[in-house]
């Protein structure tokens, strides 16, 4: 099978690789849609193979890392002891696994799983394993677009995670720092939870555009205007309920942490990646009353359905945010096309 590898800091190929098995408790999907996301491009550009594979020794192959970790597809083989799949169902997997058994996942946080649950990876590929089957993959409507239901398994349930484990009111405000794949989704979230005023930041113009078509009402422009400064006059220099980091940078954690309003909930799932530490002002009066919340991609069967239901009774379409279509073939371009940003891009199609 056509797989895509990391063979070195920055660099994928295609290769031929043999078909996954799946073991007991696993099953292999035959993809029919996969995605790059923002996540993939800090395995590609920033951590050493060794790293990668040493958290997930599976995931390596003798020439690097198998790329990928959201995708659709359906069952092609169903290892021994997983009850609730056949072969053939149409499914996804939250891009995060957990084992099911665990104190967290008994707590339903899933993606912070410590009894043997990890990323998905090798996704970007025909065929990809599924670890834990039973507890993180979900049957997907046939209402549902493969285009939605890829992005259930990471930047929907990312985004909208964002705004409700913020515990987002109806007609709260609510400001979103930066809007790329995952803020885009929290815009779109802040909606359909029932925000009132939703400001966003973003500077790029296409970026722009679909913010205002996910439920932004008014997009401040970062090389124009200071965000905080103009959060805080829209809202009557009080601050908004909630303001959520979407990006992982120090300037944009600075701004939700000053956006925010006294006793209000600042929302962090940006990945801060290759920033060690991030630093917060004292000399703020939000500072003495407020929630921090930081949030990673909210896993697992139960939340893929919530997520998917949305989308099949149309409460939710994230289909716009595919601006490109590419071949399996062509996915080192495809991330050499979603790290330059450029010609819109957001989210790519990858078919087989
Ligand atoms: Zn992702
Ligand atoms: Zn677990």
């Amino acid at each position: 099978m056509l797989a895509c590898v990391k063979t070195a800091i920055g660099k994928t190929e295609m290769l031929d690789l043999p078909i996954p098995k799946a073991g007991p408790g696993e099953i292999v999907i035959k993809m029919t849609m996969c995605t790059i996301c923002g996540t993939d491009m800090h395995w590609l550009d920033e951590i050493p193979n060794e790293i990668l594979m040493a958290l997930s020794p599976s995931s390596a192959v003798p020439q690097g890392f198998l790329m990928g970790h959201e995708a659709v597809g359906t069952v092609h083989e169903v290892g021994p002891g997983v009850t609730r799949l056949q072969v053939g169902d149409r499914v996804i997997s939250s891009c995060l696994t957990g084992c099911g058994r665990c104190v967290h996942c008994l707590h339903g946080d899933f993606s912070v799983c410590t009894g043997g649950g990890r990323s998905l990876f090798g996704c970007e590929a025909e065929y990809f394993v599924v670890p834990f089957a039973d507890v993180n993959v979900t049957k997907v409507p046939p209402e549902v677009s493969d285009e939605n239901a890829v992005l259930a398994t990471d930047i929907m349930s990312t985004g909208f995670g964002a705004i409700d484990r913020a515990e987002l009111k109806f007609g709260d405000s609510v400001a979103i720092f930066a809007q790329g794949p995952v803020g885009l989704c929290a815009t779109a979230g802040a909606r359909a939870r029932g925000a009132g005023l939703i400001i966003t930041v973003e500077s790029i113009p296409e970026r722009i555009e679909m913010s205002k078509r996910l439920g932004a009402d008014i997009v401040i422009n970062p090389k124009e205007k200071d965000p905080v400064s103009e959060i805080q006059s829209l809202t009557d220099m009080q601050g908004v309920d909630v303001a959520v980091e979407a990006v992982g940078t120090p300037a944009t954690f600075e701004g939700v942490t000053r956006a925010v309003r006294r006793g209000g909930t600042a929302s962090l799932v940006g990945l801060y990646g290759p920033v060690p530490q991030v630093s917060m002002f004292t000399m703020t009066a939000s500072f003495y009353h407020r929630r921090i919340v930081s949030t990673l991609c909210p896993s697992g069967h139960d939340r893929m359905t919530r997520m998917l239901e949305l989308v099949r009774w149309g409460r939710v379409d994230l289909g716009p945010l595919f601006t490109h279509s590419m071949k399996l073939t062509d996915t080192p371009k495809a991330y050499d096309l979603f790290r330059s940003k450029q010609g819109g891009v957001l989210k790519i199609a990858l078919t087989p």
